[in-house]
């Protein structure tokens, strides 16, 4: 907004405590799944907050009704079933509960993470008073994803212990762990590099940001393109699991299936598995698969939370490279869903995945981003997680401050600082102002800019 109305107090000025706790903690009808977790922690002597990391970075604490996850794992833990990862089966032995049940039902999916859990961790030894420490619980951890090798079983752990670090609220669910500090005993792998530090051998030869995790190489076919075969299409795609089982089911031999990059959803960190030149098995169409790309992004189709801002930038500047080496067109023709495969079964990366947005970013046709300069005359100004003041206060930015403007939308009406308006200005994912108080140069829409 550009208009000085002179200054008005609205109601999405902060009053209280930025980051009190939101409302979705604590109401009675997220109290079965939080039930569950303590119970199943009482009665295997695991800590509670580490099952809800765990079953958070596998599936944002979604159990998909019970629908399996591309390396057949199953609830909001993931209990899996593969050739090469056994916990669903370890936990109808462990608790007697039938596998049915473990799939589909939320307490009993716990139960069953917590029983295996606990075995690993009485096979490791540990005592009751290493179970009733978090940092001990590294290795039972590692165990449970089942990694192929050292550098993905940090992966998979860190990604565990680093959720315990920063905290998590899991929206919808009631619950939530809070940060605390953690130095996690990793054993033999305290000296291993996890994927992407930067090490030699850790990070992919054709693109630089990417770590390198190689696939089986039961899993892809070996080829040298683009003399071999003209790369045409850049396919994406949903990985239906987490970042570090898709990355470790292609290292699977059992897979039959690969990709040549996966993105993250927290932070858009990416990890290439197969080289460009050769042939990733993941459009289900050999034509395809020779002449195409293929990205995976960590989440699963019926979950927009997945989709985050850092995922769609970070995997667009990798398709806007990819499109000059190999002179690909960047449109809709040639950059495809998997979906848009002639004869494809699957659905990603499904309706959740915001098409205009990405490719607003892999064309650059529109400003990626605005910005604009917060003007509260004084207070700091509430952020909500939406584009509304219905929406949670999830943190505040002081007057004066800078912001970038990832995308605009509308909501409510508020009146601020320059009039009143009903758009709303994206800084983060999942984090929205109200325009009303942002000096953006423009009234309205910043011309151009993206919007969500
Ligand atoms: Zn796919």
């Amino acid at each position: 907004m550009t208009l000085l109305v002179l200054g008005l107090s609205g109601p999405v000025l902060a009053t209280g405590p930025a980051h009190a706790a939101g409302p979705d903690i604590g109401r009675p009808a997220d109290a079965p799944l939080r039930a569950a977790f303590d119970a199943a922690a009482q009665r295997y002597d695991v800590p509670r907050d580490l099952l809800v990391a765990l079953g958070y970075a596998e599936t944002r604490l979604d159990g998909h009704g019970g629908q399996p996850s591309a390396s057949n794992g199953y609830g909001i833990m993931h209990l899996t079933s593969n050739p090469q990862v056994r916990t669903l089966d370890e936990a109808a032995t462990l608790t007697r509960l039938d596998r049915q049940t473990l799939r589909t039902d939320p307490a009993a999916n716990v139960t069953g993470a917590a029983a295996v859990l606990r075995s690993y961790a009485d096979r490791a030894g540990l005592t009751a008073a290493q179970r009733a420490d978090i940092d001990h619980w590294y290795g039972p951890i590692v165990r449970y994803g089942g990694a192929n090798g050292p550098a993905l079983d940090r992966l998979y752990a860190d990604t565990v212990y680093d959720l315990l670090a920063s905290g998590l609220t899991a929206p919808g669910t009631g619950l939530a762990v809070q940060a605390r500090p953690v130095t996690p005993e990793r054993g033999e792998l305290a000296g291993v590099a996890a994927p992407g530090t930067g090490d030699v051998g850790t990070m992919s030869t054709d693109y630089g940001p990417a770590a390198w995790v190689p696939a089986s190489t039961s899993n892809y076919t070996v080829s040298s393109r683009p003399s071999s075969y003209r790369i045409n299409y850049i396919v994406i795609h949903v990985t239906q699991g987490s970042y570090s089982s898709a990355i470790n089911w292609f290292q699977n031999p059992a897979a039959q299936v690969s990709a040549h990059y996966t993105f993250r959803s927290s932070d858009g960190a990416v990890t290439q598995s197969v080289r460009e030149k050769d042939i990733a098995w993941h459009a289900g169409n050999w034509t395809y698969n020779t002449q195409s790309i293929g990205i995976e992004h960590e989440g699963y189709v019926d979950n927009p939370a997945w989709f985050t801002d850092t995922m769609y930038r970070a995997s667009a500047a990798l398709t806007r490279t990819l499109a000059d080496r190999y002179g690909i067109p960047k449109d809709r023709t040639r950059i495809i869903g998997h979906n848009q495969v002639p004869g494809a079964t699957h659905t990603d990366p499904g309706p959740n995945w915001n098409w205009n947005y990405y490719m607003q970013l892999v064309t650059g046709s529109g400003s990626t981003t605005g910005t604009g300069t917060v003007n509260t005359e004084g207070s700091s100004l509430n952020v909500r997680s939406g584009p509304g003041t219905g929406y949670s206060i999830v943190g505040s930015v002081a007057d004066g401050a800078v912001v970038t403007i990832y995308c605009q939308t509308t909501g409510t009406t508020v009146t601020g600082t320059y009039g009143t308006s009903n758009i709303w200005d994206r800084i983060g994912t999942g984090r929205y102002i109200s325009d009303a108080y942002v000096l953006t140069g423009h009234d309205g829409f910043i011309p151009g800019g993206p919007r969500c």
